[in-house]
This record gives C-alpha cells, structure tokens and sequence, in this order.
C-alpha cells in the first residue's frame, strides 16, 4: 500500500501514522527524517542537501525529490510506504507521480485527516507550562485544577508564544493555502480520501482501517 498522509497541524495526523505503521508495517516516511538519514549516510544527494541547509537556504525541489526517490527504491518500502510531510507542492506531487511509476507503482490514497478549524484552535493553544517546575498541561486534555495555578507545585502556569492565538491561526492559514493546490490535485487524480479526524483517536483509526483493508490482497 503506497500512501500519503495529509492533515493540518493538530489534526492527529502523527498518531494515525503510528497506528497504521502498527497494524500494516509499512514504513513511516516524514521528510525531517528522510533528510536526517539521507545527511547521516552522507548520500551524494544528503551531502547537497546538507550544504543547502548549512547556508540557511530552502533545500531546491529537485534535491528533495531525488531523496525521495532514493529512500522509496530502498527494500523496505517493497510492500509500501507511508509518505508524511512530502509532498507539500503540486510540483512535488508530479514528481512524485513519476518516481512512482519508475517504480512500477502508483499512490494509492492520500488519506487527508479532517479537522474543523475552531477544534484545532483549541487543540493547539490549550498548552500551558508551569514557571516554577516545568509542568505541562492542556486546557481540554490534561486540565489543571485552576487554569493558571499548577497542581503540582502551585507555581503560574503560562503559555508559550508560539501556543498564542494569533501565532496558530497565521500557521493555521499558511498550511490550508499550500495544501488547497495539493488536495484538488489529488481529488483529481482520485486518490483523495478525506477522515474525520473530529472523532475520538480510535473511531479515525477505524475509518482509515476500512480503506486499507481493501489494499491487502
Ligand atoms: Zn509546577
């Protein structure tokens, strides 16, 4: 099964790419590993991409993709491979189109993990961290007793800026622009599949199940 996972920040994404790696063994490929490994390894392409990064530039298109292709040639992508974070462009996309078919393969679903905005609002400025002890809390998963006090410690709770809400809701517009192109491209294509990821973490697992289970034979 060659698939690739799509959703927004806060979508639970990660945990659907642990559960299908869990149940189906396929490889869970993100692209900050992919890098790392193609760095560690010292790979012609690891090395330009290294240089890249080394200046503080954007690694250029045809770098990344020919990492791509490297790491989905490698055995273990042989019965699949569960591509995370790649790819984030239509042109990427169409890369990826031809290194799958050289491979004498083709994507099966892009399994696109849907959250409504204001649910991923709260899931991403919920954190709070203690002052005193280092304690972390979320608002709507781990809630402290009183909101700004730290149960274990008593010390003020605050939040990172990175957590605020304007922060989240800029990342938030940036990831639904970049993914509009790459989701109609998909839709196109027919491998689209939307979740709702607005259920709990076992019922999302569930429906992405029912899809995979008519790949297995
Ligand atoms: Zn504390």
């Amino acid at each position: 099964m060659n698939l690739v996972l799509m959703g927004l920040p806060g979508a639970g994404k990660g945990t659907q790419a642990e559960k299908i790696v869990e149940k189906y063994g396929v490889p869970h490929i993100s692209t900050g590993d992919m890098f790392r490994a193609a760095m560690k390894d010292e790979t012609a392409l690891g090395l330009k991409a290294k240089s890249y990064m080394d200046k503080g530039e954007l690694v250029p298109d045809e770098v990344t993709i020919g990492i791509v292709e490297e790491r989905l040639a490698k055995a273990d992508c042989a019965e699949g491979f569960l591509l995370d974070g790649f790819p984030r462009t239509v042109a990427q996309a169409e890369a990826l189109e031809d290194i799958t078919s050289s491979l004498n393969r083709k994507i099966d679903y892009v399994i696109n993990v849907e959250v409504n905005q204001d649910i991923l609002m709260g899931r991403l400025t919920g954190r709070r961290i203690c002052k005193s002890c280092g304690a972390t809390y979320h608002l709507e998963f781990n809630p402290p007793a009183s909101a700004d006090t730290c149960d274990r410690c008593g010390g003020e709770l605050y939040q990172r800026a990175d957590d605020n809400a304007e922060t989240v809701q800029n990342r938030l517009d940036v990831n639904v622009k970049q993914t509009a192109p790459l989701l109609a491209f998909y839709s196109e294509k027919g491998y689209l599949k939307n979740i709702n990821g607005q259920q709990d973490i076992n019922v999302v697992f569930e429906d992405i199940d029912e899809l995979l289970k008519g790949l297995r034979n």
